[in-house]
């Protein structure tokens, strides 16, 4: 039976998926957080039961042995070989990877030297591969690039009104994230409307801890809100979204914590967003918890949130010059009953309309009117399935070679 790991690696956690393929079947999943912390977990969920369990983890070369441990202690697989393939989620692949790519010491190498595009991620996603690498040198390894979808951006919106020079020597310009979340989301909502896709304007909405709004034209992303780096666009759980840059020399110069721009950018990323404005937390179930008991902090918190998205879902009926869905994915998205509802009646002067008795918890599908000109859905993501069947494409490349 043919297995493919889908690998997707954080700054301190690393998330894994188990498939039969190609039948896309999920045998298990797990993650391990705290990874280089105290108190590192591991979970592995299967068969409808979760088992977690603490145990030191140093690094990610660490976990991923620990996940083949997991893998045979569970009875998940009965020796290594079984994994065939193995694909990994890389943050930034910036200008380089239009599209998923076999991983060869070439490759690798390309990731880490961009590693300035997504400081916290690509050296994770690397660490990642590399401990892949050596440990099932046989499997097929892809990596699949958050930043791919959005490289069909026009120039007119990926680059900044900066110097020519910046874009030309440095490559300084708007890369986007979370394509592989955009580009599934676009695709379940051209099914849901039973249309083709290249006949439809979507907004997509990824609203998760890291949050990103797409503006998607014929199932290409022709607009993004996340930027150089993942910091951009809206406001986030820890990350403060788009600011005026003077903001940084200012606190350099007057603030004594902060000593240099990078000492910003880490606060900004951070400690910043729902966390910096609500100093309750960055989750947003804990921030709603807070504003329902009139905690001033977290309501002004909550509805900078939601006002950031506003805006920027506005900009995007622009930019397609109409849109025919907005689609609300990942945690927030998937989950949020209100933010759905505050977003979309804060907009209703675009044609949308929330149907209140659909917009319940656990909804899959539209929660608008059938009048409503913009139809509204919510399609959980699946990231893990988009690398698993690029991960299927290429063993099917390498068998022919
Ligand atoms: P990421 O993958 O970026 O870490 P997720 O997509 O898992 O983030 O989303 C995490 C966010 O989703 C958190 O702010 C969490 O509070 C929120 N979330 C999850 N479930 C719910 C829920 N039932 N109601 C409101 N928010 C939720």
């Amino acid at each position: 039976m043919e297995k493919t790991l889908a690998i997707n690696s954080g700054s301190s956690s690393l998330k894994w998926q188990l498939y039969e393929m190609p039948e896309e079947k999920v045998i298990a999943k797990g993650i391990f957080e705290r990874i280089g912390l105290e108190r590192s977990m591991s979970t592995v969920k299967f068969d409808g039961e979760a088992h977690t369990r603490e145990i030191d983890i140093i690094d990610h070369r660490q976990a991923v042995l620990l996940l083949m441990d997991e893998l045979i202690h569970f009875h998940l697989i009965k020796e290594f070989r079984e994994i065939t393939g193995v694909g990994h989620r890389v943050v930034a692949g910036g200008e380089r990877f239009k599209e998923s790519v076999l991983v060869t010491q070439t490759v690798l190498e390309e990731i880490k030297a961009i590693s300035n595009l997504a400081p916290l991620h690509n050296p994770a996603n690397a660490a990642g591969i590399e401990a892949f690498l050596k440990l099932l040198p046989d499997a097929v390894s892809v990596a699949v690039f958050d930043t791919a979808f959005h490289t069909t951006m026009p120039q007119a919106a990926y680059r900044y009104p900066i110097p020519n020079k910046y874009y030309n020597e440095f490559s300084v310009r708007k890369y986007g994230a979370h394509g592989t979340s955009h580009m599934y989301v676009s695709r379940e909502a051209a099914q849901y409307f039973d249309k083709p896709l290249e006949s439809l304007k979507l907004i997509t909405a990824h609203i998760g801890n890291g949050a990103s709004i797409s503006a998607i034209d014929g199932g290409k992303s022709i607009d993004t809100s996340m930027g150089f780096t993942p910091l951009g666009g809206v406001m986030m759980g820890t990350r403060s979204g788009e600011m005026d840059p003077s903001v940084i020399p200012f606190l350099i110069e007057n603030d004594p914590e902060l000593k240099t721009a990078q000492d910003v950018i880490d606060l900004f990323n951070h400690q910043s967003g729902i966390k910096g404005v609500s100093e309750v937390s960055s989750d947003m179930r804990d921030l709603e918890i807070a504003r329902d008991q009139g905690d001033k902090n977290a309501i002004l918190a909550y509805e900078m949130f939601v006002d950031r998205l506003k805006k920027y879902i506005a900009q995007y009926f622009g930019v397609l010059n109409g849109a025919d869905g907005l689609i609300f994915t990942a945690g927030i998205g998937e989950n949020d009953r209100k933010v759905r509802e505050d977003v979309v009646n804060g907009l209703s002067w675009f044609g949308m309309e929330i149907l209140p008795e659909r917009n319940v918890r656990g909804v899959v599908g539209e929660i608008s009117t059938p009048t409503s000109r913009v139809k509204v859905l919510v399609i959980p993501t699946d990231e893990e399935v988009i690398i698993a069947r690029d991960v299927e494409k290429f063993k099917k490349k390498t068998a022919f070679l």
